[in-house]
């Protein structure tokens, strides 16, 4: 087994082996940069150490024989009494995890090297007992686990003592002082003495890089941030250069380009006098890295130099990590930069323009997510906020409104031109009329999946839920604040969708050219980040294979989504063609005693929901349109059953036994179910209750005759959710062919519609086969899916166990989040292979979350699906993800 490997072996694309760190200051070395000479001990060495909690075997005599070759090559032995080689000791995992883990510097000093360091330095034990005391503090910390405000209280003390205000104005006795107090406190703390043999000085530091691995905030940022828990980190030995040797020296960080808007330049901070730490930590003040040209100019121009060298290299922006040590640069680091979203597509564009990356790689540099972020619009962080809560960030975005507290209010105000945010509990089917109205929508319970949520996102619209430290009176009108300020009908406040913050009063808002841009608003045409998001876009159109489709109900948010470039309906929900003023129609449809009163039910919604279709049908003409027949439960549709307890009890009283009420309140009985998410909806309501999906095959049928007499061209899809068996779906098909002859026959027009099911339930996928020789295509429902094959309720897991899983990594994110691949995946390629085994043409499509997933879309596209199909507000988002996912030849992982 080889465990470790020189600098001058490595390569930038041994990430996993060596760890970012350890593979960057590899490829530098080779590059022929000045990195100060060491070796790394791999991920491997550590992911052997975490398992069996022991050093393995042969590490020991690896990292002898390259420490041997290491001192040979610096003609210095570890901690020599007169000439000390010293080293840092850092860690360095596969994904960058900016200062969670830890770093010695300095290994190799002890009492005795301490004099051999100053007498090479030519006398200066200033800085070799401030190299001195640098270990002690790092060593005590993060070897010893004392804390480190041990370290730094003596150092301030110290300080105020002499009546100085910077560590470079103590004196050398002052550090040597400061040094015989940190090693007490080591002995005071651990019981023993600071360790004086260098060899077991960097044993030790490595085995607290290893452990470094699992400290609570290390593990807490990998499940943010979902790195894999199981990696480990590399530990890399690597001979220290000084940049704490006077005002000839310094060190410092920098980006090759503007990390924050892209733009190429030096951006950068340096210290003079100082240690690595130093620059991040805020000890002293930094100086920008254009001084540097001042203070060194030679130094500074070969910086540069190396600067575009790396940039060159990497065709991308680096950060990078470096001393002057008496005027010569040494590279400490290196690696890809992290950027914002902004900066992401500006860098990527203009690599394309100095011809250092094609367009295929750019596009492979920007991701859904980032594009996701330029399309909200966002509070200035920059104004003052009165923060009132924290709640989840369920659906990105920043709106400011007046506070109300139900549905009528927020359509009422809103049809007056006030913005509202709608606040609540939490939200039901019911709010959605108040949803639609609202600019944003806050609750104070429920997760990320709640209904809130869901919907919310679906519309785009700004969402904070579980908000738990409101105390939201619906019926008062008000809510109440953890410090006890109340908010009442009226009171304007500020919410962030994408920080799930909760601000008092209006925080002003800053606009997104972006969807400016999108929207077709010429005046965002000359902003230049729109240019680069364009052109990015344009590339990855050109280049996807997969389709994409927009989930719409209305003809408003369908027209939006045919101008954020979607490609037809993948979804069009039916439900709310039952809602609002429509809900007595439906009443008397579920209390009709006889086949008459339900067909005149029936008769009354036709009408409606015709002209409904007919909205939407307009608006994607010449464009597919995938309707669901109505899916929900029925009892959904009827009213609350305390409340309708009380007003028949009220009419009871008055004498009136034989009211609507009483016959409802029977239906809410007849229908209550213990598992409704299991029980009557989808097509079973198509066969128990007849006509129902008939009269729903009429209107849409009907408004497509009518639309094509008008000269227009609707390609309606009708989709039948919930199918198990192809039985199901015979019996309800026959009834809508029969349906369109009538209605062809009634209007003397040819019809031209499909006919598909939704594929959402496991035995659908063991019956595809079967099921695709009835149907013309499937879309398939991953919500349900996802449900059905777990055997979870999404509306009830989220809040009770999810986080537990989460934290117990038995998944590592949400699988209604993002497709389970592993389970649900297997099942969707099934179906795939089995559907078009059966019908070769079957069209094949996903509506749900997951279709504005960026990781699932990648998977719908490797398996073969025609479109996927989500919000509008991700139609951009999965444009550029389908279009990344055909241009990923060769992605490289550059977190
Ligand atoms: P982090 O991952 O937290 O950035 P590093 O391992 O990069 O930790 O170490 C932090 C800083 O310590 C570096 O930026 C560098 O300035 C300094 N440093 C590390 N190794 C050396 C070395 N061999 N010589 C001089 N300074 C070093
Ligand atoms: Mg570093
Ligand atoms: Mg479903």
């Amino acid at each position: 087994m080889t465990y470790v490997y020189d600098f001058t072996e490595g390569s930038k694309d041994q990430k996993d082996l060596l760890g970012g760190k350890g593979a960057n200051l590899a490829e530098m070395t080779n590059l022929g940069l000045p990195v100060p000479p060491g070796f790394t001990i791999s991920t491997e060495a550590c992911r052997a150490y975490l398992e069996t909690g022991g050093m393995p075997d042969g590490l020991d005599d690896e990292v002898s024989a390259h420490l041997a070759r290491l001192e040979d090559k610096m003609g210095k032995r570890l901690g020599d009494a007169d000439d000390p080689l010293l080293v840092s000791v850092r860690s360095g995992a596969k994904f960058s995890m900016p200062g969670m883990m830890e770093t010695v510097l300095n290994v190799g000093l002890n009492d005795r090297s301490v004099q051999g360091l100053a007498a090479k330095a030519g006398g200066d034990e200033r800085f070799a007992y401030d190299s001195y005391r640098r270990l002690l503090q790092m060593f005590g910390s993060t070897v010893l686990g004392i804390e480190p405000h041990v370290f730094h209280e003596a150092l301030d003390g110290l300080k105020e003592e002499r009546g100085v205000k910077n560590d470079v104005d103590l004196t050398v006795d002052d550090l040597r002082e400061l040094v015989t107090t940190y090693k007490t406190a080591i002995r005071e703390h651990t019981g023993r003495d600071f360790p004086q043999e260098p060899r077991e000085q960097l044993d030790m530091a490595t085995r607290a890089v290893f452990d470094s691995w699992n400290t609570d905030r290390a593990v807490l940022y990998r499940r943010q941030e979902r790195i894999p828990a199981d990696l480990g980190t590399a530990v890399n030995i690597c001979s220290m250069v000084f940049g704490n040797g006077g005002e000839d020296s310094g060190t410092g960080v920098a980006f090759t380009r503007d990390p924050a808007s892209g733009s190429q330049g030096i951006y950068g901070d340096y210290l003079q006098n100082a240690q690595g730490e130093d620059v991040v930590a805020g000890i002293r003040n930094t100086v920008p890295l254009a001084d540097l040209e001042r203070i060194d100019k030679a130094a500074y121009d070969e910086l540069l130099r190396t600067m575009q060298t790396l940039e060159e290299h990497y065709k991308d922006l680096c950060d990078i990590e470096f001393t002057v040590e008496h005027g010569k640069l040494w590279m400490l680091q290196t690696r890809v930069g992290k950027r914002t979203a902004e900066a992401a597509f500006r860098i990527a564009c203009q690599l394309v323009d100095q011809d250092l990356i094609d367009a295929d790689e750019a596009v492979r540099r920007v991701t859904g997510s980032q594009l996701a972020q330029l399309m909200f619009p966002r509070f200035d962080t920059e104004a003052e906020r009165v923060k009132v809560a924290q709640g989840m960030n369920a659906s990105p975005g920043a709106a400011v409104g007046k506070a109300v507290f139900d549905s009528n209010t927020a359509v009422e105000w809103s049809d007056r031109g006030e913005g509202v945010i709608l606040v609540r509990r939490e939200t039901n089917p019911d709010d959605l009329r108040g949803m639609v109205a609202a600019r944003g929508i806050l609750t104070s319970r429920g997760g990320k999946t709640s209904h809130a949520a869901v919907v919310a996102r679906g519309m785009g619209r700004t969402c904070v839920c579980g908000a738990d430290s409101l105390d939201v009176d619906v019926k008062a009108k008000r809510m109440t604040t953890a410090d006890g300020s109340v908010i009442a009908e009226g009171d304007v406040i500020s919410i962030d969708g994408t920080t799930g913050e909760v601000f008092a009063g209006e925080v002003p808002v800053v606009d997104s050219f972006v969807v400016r841009h999108f929207e077709g608003d010429e005046a965002a045409e000359g902003d230049e980040l729109v240019g680069a998001v364009a052109r990015l876009m344009d590339h990855a159109d050109g280049r996807r294979r997969l389709g994409v489709r927009a989930n719409a109900d209305t003809p408003e948010d369908a027209a939006r989504a045919r101008r954020f470039g979607a490609e037809g309906i993948g979804l069009c929900r039916t439900e709310h063609m039952f809602l609002g003023d429509r809900k007595s129609l439906v009443e008397d449809l579920i209390v009709a005693e006889s086949t008459e009163e339900q067909e005149a039910a029936l008769s009354a919604l036709l009408p409606m929901q015709r002209d409904d279709f007919h909205g939407i049908l307009e608006a994607m003409d010449g464009l597919p349109v995938t309707i669901r027949l109505i899916d929900p439960p029925l009892h959904e549709f009827l009213p609350d059953y305390t409340d309708l307890s009380v007003q028949v009890a009220l009419e009871d009283e008055r004498g009136n036994r034989d009211s609507k009420h009483h016959k409802l309140l029977g239906a809410v009985k007849r229908l209550h179910e213990a598992n409704p998410m299991l029980g009557l909806r989808g097509v079973r309501l198509g066969i128990v209750i007849p006509g129902l999906f008939a009269m729903q095959a009429r209107a849409i049928l009907e408004a497509a005759s009518a639309l094509i007499r008008e000269g227009r061209d609707p390609q309606p899809e009708i989709m039948i959710p919930l199918v198990a068996t192809v039985q199901e779906l015979e019996l309800v098909k026959v009834d809508i062919v029969r349906v369109a002859s009538e209605v062809e026959d009634e209007t003397g027009v040819k019809l031209k519609f499909k006919v598909g099911t939704m594929i959402e339930l496991p035995r659908a996928v063991m019956a595809a086969g079967d099921i695709a020789e009835h149907a013309e295509f499937f879309s398939f429902g991953t919500n349900d899916l996802t449900q059905m094959t777990w055997g979870f309720s999404r509306d009830d897991v989220e809040a009770s166990f999810f986080s537990t899983y989460l934290d117990k990594g038995i998944f590592g994110v949400s699988p209604f989040e993002s497709l389970d691949v592993d389970g649900v995946g297997k099942l969707v390629r099934t179906a795939v292979e089995a559907g078009r085994a059966a019908r070769p043409d079957l069209h094949l499509g996903v509506c749900g979350e997951h279709g504005g997933d960026p990781d699932s879309i990648h998977f719908f596209d490797e398996v073969g699906l025609d479109y996927v199909s989500c919000s509008p507000f991700r139609v951009p988002v999965a444009r550029l993800e389908a279009g990344r996912s055909a241009a990923a030849g060769a992605v490289s992982d550059s977190a």
